[in-house]
């Protein structure tokens, strides 16, 4: 089979519920990955940022297939000797009483919904069936019928009707606007990510989740940090609300959690809030077991010994300088923290980001347009930096040959 063959046989049998750039991968390793006729790329995509921690770490995979040999699942009608080793560790590692663990990055903001609202009825006194949640135009927090109902991209949301009431949308990076919101007293959450990365890579104005956090704390309302993406030494930080020195009430980290290898996703938060939900009251049936377990350990333990948050901090300064360098009138700016980036494009002579992306595969880097005019660009954050400049020397040619 040829890479077209690969291809047509996706379109033939698979929901067309993507667009993907025509490459067809077979194997991975570190920030590399190649295609069916052994053509090697730069993995700048990283999974969405799942693939932190690089394809196939050789410890993760240990601590994958260790476990698969002995215990992949029981479910949570009984215990295990591995899920409270991972609570444990996984609790110490980001400082909280708490973890309730999903799969993917949507369950686990369903679950901070879910809990929000438990809090507000059971500790805030909101009137039940009264509970409102602040979210932000432009977000992505997943695909489930209430998540798009946050939502104000009309790809997301349109023709997926009737939507789940009880959210209040306002503009990102507005403080004015969240003050606003928090003067009705059934506002019991405000459900933000510390960069929007799905948006387009939107770093907001610095001091502004200390000052949502401050007005949140004001107000008794919870702090909910969606860092599926932006945590996890993503941007130069373990988490992004670091930079700012918050705590969020209610962590929700997914993506890198798994390591690259597998869906892990959870919840943090402390006693206070997380006890709202009692047995019986929430779950899920893979949810934190063993091998997620195991793997979630081993691709923490990875960020943490191979320090790949300073990595990402020192790497992605190096990144936006030599990128905003490159001489070309179709970059309008780049933007981003850590090694969590993005390029905006002006099309020039018809030739927009999707051109630009499939110029850069034939280069041997791959990533993928966003919203028309934006590229992300996500590396693995076990690059080293010859490997970096490397990659922006594939990125320079490729601008200067499209010019
Ligand atoms: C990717 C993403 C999600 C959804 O994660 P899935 O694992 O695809 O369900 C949620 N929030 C943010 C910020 C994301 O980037």
């Amino acid at each position: 089979m040829n890479a077209k063959d690969y291809m047509d046989r996706e379109a033939r049998y698979g929901a067309h519920n993507y667009h993907p750039l025509p490459v067809v991968l077979e194997r991975g390793e570190g920030i590399f990955v190649w295609d069916t006729d052994g053509k090697r790329y730069f993995d700048f995509l990283s999974a969405y940022s799942a693939v932190n921690q690089g394809h196939c770490h050789p410890k993760i995979v240990k601590a994958m297939t260790d476990q698969a040999h002995k215990l992949a699942l029981t479910s949570r009608a009984f215990y295990n000797d591995v899920l409270g080793e991972w609570e444990e560790f996984v609790t110490h590692y980001f400082g909280y009483d708490k973890v309730l663990p999903m799969n993917t990055g949507a369950e686990a903001d369903e679950t901070a919904l879910k809990l929000c609202r438990k809090w507000a009825y059971m500790k805030k006194g909101i009137p039940d069936g009264e509970a409102k949640i602040i979210v932000c135009d432009g977000n992505f927090h997943g695909r489930t019928i209430t998540i798009v109902s946050l939502s104000n991209d009309p790809e997301s949301y349109g023709g997926y009707g009737p939507f789940t009431p009880g959210f209040i949308r306002i503009p990102y990076n507005d403080i004015p606007a969240l003050e606003k919101a928090l003067e009705d007293p059934h506002v019991a959450g405000f459900l933000v990510e510390p960069i929007q990365g799905e948006a387009g890579v939107y770093v907001p104005d610095e001091g502004y989740l200390r000052k949502a956090f401050e007005l949140c704390k004001a107000h008794k309302v919870l702090f909910m940090a969606d860092e599926v993406q932006t945590g996890i030494a993503r941007t130069g930080k373990l988490l992004a609300c670091d930079h700012e020195g918050v705590r969020p009430d209610v962590l929700i980290l997914g993506k890198a959690l798994g390591g690259g290898m597998m869906p892990v996703s959870c919840v943090l938060a402390d006693d206070e809030i997380m006890l709202c939900i009692r047995p019986g009251e929430h779950g899920s049936t893979f949810g934190g077991n063993p091998i997620a377990a195991k793997v979630s350990i081993a691709a923490l333990e990875v960020v943490r010994d191979e320090k790949l948050a300073e990595n990402a901090e020192n790497l992605g300064k190096i990144f936006r300088e030599k990128i905003r360098q490159i001489p070309s009138d179709r970059i309008d700016l780049v933007r981003g923290k850590g090694l969590l980036n993005a390029v905006v494009i002006k099309p020039k002579n018809g030739k927009t980001a999707w051109d630009v992306c499939l110029k850069m595969r034939d280069k041997g880097l791959l990533a993928k347009p966003t919203h028309q005019h934006i590229i992300r660009f996500a590396p693995p954050l076990v690059i080293n930096k010859v490997e970096l400049m490397q990659a922006i020397g594939l990125i320079e040619n490729t601008f200067a040959e499209l010019d």
